[in-house]
């Protein structure tokens, strides 16, 4: 299938990329925050689309890319207890570690007991079935599967099924975006922001880049058309010297959000300061399993202790996840980096930059 057969309407696609192209705009940077706009923009082509001066770069969208390596390891280490079965969604189990040779992959081929779940309800599915095993889920992602995870917990601590527990790796978007701004180290013009995260924060959860940074940015859907129709109307923010926060996905995001998910991670998670692949340590940019519900933290239950410090690889996801170069740059992309082997999480996740550039490479 050709990048262009994914437009339904040309039309539209026709009108929106003269629109674009009618703008006055140079050298300006758009990030897309959301791992899923980064897959769509790559297989619908749209970065080939856009007049010159007009660059799309990712930014830290995708959890899998942005847990560090350390913590695989600190997951490996947990997997070799024969007590306990770790549950996780597929793409963590690829993830390379420190090292290339360590991974949930290779620790399953020395015995240990690793279930991919689609839901953190499956995991406690298996939990309940095996009450002589310890369950350990991996909670992973944003605010649109923290709600998902703090139900699992609540549902665990309400029918005492005292074998699940959670490794909390949750991180909250805001903090990370704020970063990104206050390091300077990249131009960010204008954020095509994240329809999924939205849908629980809702649009106001986004304002603080109008009103503290006056930088625009627009939720968008992930159909191409709701890309390129958000793209227009960044650049046309950006071309007018405006610094708003619009919503495009209007049929899924409302102003408000979705409260009752919000208050769900509330009741079952607390902020903490959290490392962040090529961010390094944010504050408040992850999400600990309070108290009242600690006997189903898997960092307490087992007494994991996480190490800070981030070992130097050779892999650059880290600076991909910032914009600062695209996956293309990096001396490993296509050669010993590749899907079937993976250097770094980039390459591995559904969700990831290298892996959507390697996908789509041949496209248009
Ligand atoms: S190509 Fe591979 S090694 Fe390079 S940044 Fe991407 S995931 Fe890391």
């Amino acid at each position: 299938m050709l990048a262009k057969d994914l437009f339904r309407n040309k039309d539209d696609v026709k009108t929106l990329r003269k629109a674009i192209e009618s703008l006055d705009v140079k050298d300006i940077n758009i990030m897309e925050v959301c791992g899923t706009h980064t897959m769509a923009i790559a297989e619908a082509g749209i970065k080939q689309m856009l007049p010159k001066g007009i660059n799309l770069i990712s930014g830290p969208g995708c959890p899998v890319c942005v847990t560090p390596s350390e913590r695989i390891d600190d997951i490996c280490n947990l997997a070799m207890n024969k007590d306990i079965i770790i549950t996780t969604y597929g793409d963590m189990i690829r993830v390379p570690g420190t090292r290339k040779d360590i991974s949930l992959e290779k620790s399953r081929m020395m015995g240990a007991d690793i279930k991919a779940v689609y839901s953190s309800m499956d995991a406690l599915d298996i939990a309940i079935d095996n009450p002589d095993r310890e369950v350990v889920f991996l909670g992973i992602g944003f605010e649109t599967t923290a709600p998902a995870a703090a139900s699992a917990l609540m549902e665990a601590y309400k029918r005492k099924v005292d074998n699940f527990s959670i490794f909390s790796l949750h991180k909250v978007i805001e903090p990370a975006i704020r970063s990104l701004l206050e390091s300077k180290e990249v131009k960010i013009d204008g954020f095509l922001l994240p329809g999924h995260v939205a849908v629980i924060l809702g649009q106001k959860g986004f304002m603080f880049l109008q009103y503290e940074y006056a930088i625009p940015g627009v939720i968008s859907g992930f159909e191409p058309v709701d890309i390129l129709n958000s793209l227009f109307l960044i650049a046309k923010e950006i071309a007018e010297g405006r610094g708003e926060v619009k919503n495009e996905y209007t049929r899924l995001v409302s102003f408000e959000g979705n409260s009752a998910a919000r208050d769900a991670v509330y009741e079952v998670f607390k902020p903490r300061d959290d490392i962040w692949r090529g961010l390094g340590m944010i504050k408040n940019s992850g999400l600990k399993i309070r108290e009242k519900y600690s006997r189903f933290d898997a960092e307490v239950k087992f007494k994991i202790k996480l190490t800070d410090e981030i070992k130097n690889t050779p892999c650059k996801c880290g600076d991909v996840v910032k914009g600062l170069i695209d996956p293309s740059n990096c001396p490993l992309f296509g050669k010993e980096c590749v899907p079937d082997s993976p250097v770094g999480p980039c390459m591995v996740s559904s969700e990831g930059s290298c892996a959507a550039a390697y996908k789509y490479r041949n496209m248009i």
